[in-house]
């Protein structure tokens, strides 16, 4: 009887949807929008609620399906691998982005996540336009989309950093678009096309970058109603170059070589973003046929502001505040393009950040800085006199320590023994939580805590021998300002909000893993999932 019930259900169901006209296709997206915000904690949306606006942060968490527990699922938490993780499902072990920068054994040098010497600039002929996502050895959402439509669907990627357009646009991507702070222009690289479009010429000419810079950074709001933010004049915060004191109004130096550069700081780094990405759209006319394109747009300021001034201070406040209001205008004008009923936004964070170690001190926290030079001055002495003369530390990146191969094999040493001697030294330091080398790392497989994060996050032909896992609330750094980087749920857990096309208005506290977004939108789209993803579907988006 059951049984009867549920199939006159699907009938009714199927009849009901076929009398309707719909066909599968009908429910796609005809855009997809990503918004990454480089560096927001998935607090910055509880913290400042009571000033956000109605139409922009609490809109998206009001109206859309609110995911309050996504973290990041290995180390380290940073924005190369957090762009790439987010569009490709999958971890560093798997896409092969495994920092911002890591040692390269074959050039012997430390080298840049996206940087090309087989690429040349186009808008620049300086080093800014060498760059590509050829690093990166897995597909991406974006690449699946566009193979799946036969190159019919579009995709493009702007961010005022590199790798926060590149990463996201994928391989096969139309475009991805870039600012160059020398300039004030938007850039790319022959990975694309030879020239930029006119509309992007066009949106160059306008210089807007030195417009939008003009005026002085003041809050949005009267000081005195940041509550929720230390006082504008702390030990925590950073100082640019002509200041003498951490505090609002910022003013920017005029007509100096860098200013243009300087917009990365300034509330207009964000206004300058979303301006991009709004003549990307009509310039490549997205969103406009039937064949779903994907718009992936990354806010790079609130990074830069966060590592100059900390997780709370007054500053990183208001450029919450601002960013709000852009994303409430960006909605706004992408839906009156498009149609609402044709766009699927989701927003989400490369990864989040720790409040400034001083400022967790004087609050009783245990935090500090941790000297990692001083890690490898010991560690390089021990080494030439234990086994003998010679620069055994090739490099030590991110708290990977590249040991000289060459040297190992030289002076007949077993490499697994040489690494668990360098794992038990490091241990000695204070400080260091955990060590694991590339034999503990490539036997055994870890399905727990912080050493499983580890080993998300290794790559053997581009990680080191031995790395380093520092204890909650350390940091390498300066004193002031912040970063990221650890397992740590103060770098792990960022916002992830789908709102638009067939999303309805809910929430989940289930734990998601960050890596769950791309295997979601290929459900959506009805396309396959990237090709090395490793996350799961996330059910509650379809009713489960
Ligand atoms: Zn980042
Ligand atoms: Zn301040
Ligand atoms: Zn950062």
């Amino acid at each position: 009887m059951k049984f009867l019930l549920f199939l006159t259900f699907l009938l009714t169901f199927a009849f009901t949807s076929y009398s309707n006209g719909t066909k599968p296709d009908d429910q796609k997206p005809k855009l997809i929008v990503g918004i990454v915000i480089d560096q927001m904690r998935f607090d910055y949306l509880t913290r400042y609620w009571n000033h956000y606006g109605e139409d922009g942060f609490k809109k998206l968490v009001r109206e859309g399906h609110h995911f309050t527990n996504t973290h990041f699922n290995y180390v380290p938490t940073y924005t190369g691998p957090g762009h790439a993780s987010i569009y490709s499902g999958t971890t560093p072990a798997v896409h092969g982005i495994i920092s911002n920068n890591w040692y390269d054994r074959n050039q012997k040098r430390v080298v840049y996540v996206t940087e090309d010497p087989k690429v040349t600039g186009v808008g620049t002929t300086t080093s800014a336009g060498k760059m590509s996502p050829r690093p990166m050895i897995t597909t991406t959402i974006s690449d699946e989309l566009r193979i799946a439509s036969n190159m019919r669907s579009k995709v493009i990627g702007v961010a005022l950093k590199d790798r926060g357009a590149i990463l996201p646009a994928g391989h096969s991507a139309n475009a991805a678009y870039w600012y160059e702070g020398a300039s004030g222009n938007w850039v790319s690289s022959s990975w694309y096309f030879d020239q930029l479009p006119e509309w992007t010429n066009t949106f160059n000419r306008q210089k807007r970058a030195a417009e939008l810079m003009k005026e002085p950074w003041k809050t949005l709001k009267p000081a005195d109603r940041y509550v929720e933010s230390t006082a504008d004049d702390t030990p925590y915060e950073d100082l640019f170059p002509n200041e003498t004191k951490p505090v609002f109004p910022h003013d920017f130096p005029k007509n100096s070589p860098g200013n243009l550069d300087l917009i990365k700081y300034h509330p207009a780094g964000n206004t300058i973003t979303k301006e991009f990405a709004l003549a990307a759209m009509k310039g490549e006319k997205l969103g406009e046929d039937e064949f779903t394109d994907l718009l992936a747009i990354s806010f790079s300021t609130p990074d830069y502001v966060g590592h100059q001034f900390g997780t709370h201070a007054i500053e990183i406040q208001d450029i919450y505040l601002r960013l709000d209001l852009e994303i409430a205008d960006m909605i706004k004008q992408i839906e009156s393009a498009a149609g609402k009923e044709n766009v699927l936004f989701f927003l989400t964070a490369d990864h989040a950040a720790i409040p400034n170690p001083l400022f967790l001190r004087d609050r009783k926290v245990p935090a500090g800085i941790f000297n990692i030079s001083r890690v490898q001055d010991s560690l390089s002495n021990y080494l030439s006199t234990t086994y003998g003369a010679g620069k055994w530390v090739l490099a030590l990146e991110d708290d990977h320590v590249y040991l000289d191969h060459e040297l190992i094999r030289k002076n007949n040493l077993k490499a697994d023994e040489l690494y668990r001697d360098v794992a038990r030294l490091l241990m000695g330091f204070e400080g260091v939580a955990y060590t694991l080398t590339l034999s503990d790392l490539i036997s055994s497989e870890f399905n727990w805590g912080i050493r499983s994060m580890v080993q998300k996050g290794y790559y053997p032909k581009r990680s080191g021998d031995v790395v380093i896992i520092l204890e909650p609330g350390l940091i390498e750094y300066k004193t002031k300002g912040t970063t990221h980087g650890s397992a740590y749920t103060y770098d792990t857990h960022v916002p992830l909000i789908f709102y638009g096309k067939n999303i309805k208005s809910s929430t989940t506290v289930r734990h998601i893993d960050i890596t769950d977004i791309a295997p979601t939108l290929s459900q959506i789209l009805g396309i396959q999932p990237p090709n090395g993803t490793t996350g799961k579907v996330i059910g509650e988006l379809f009713g489960e």
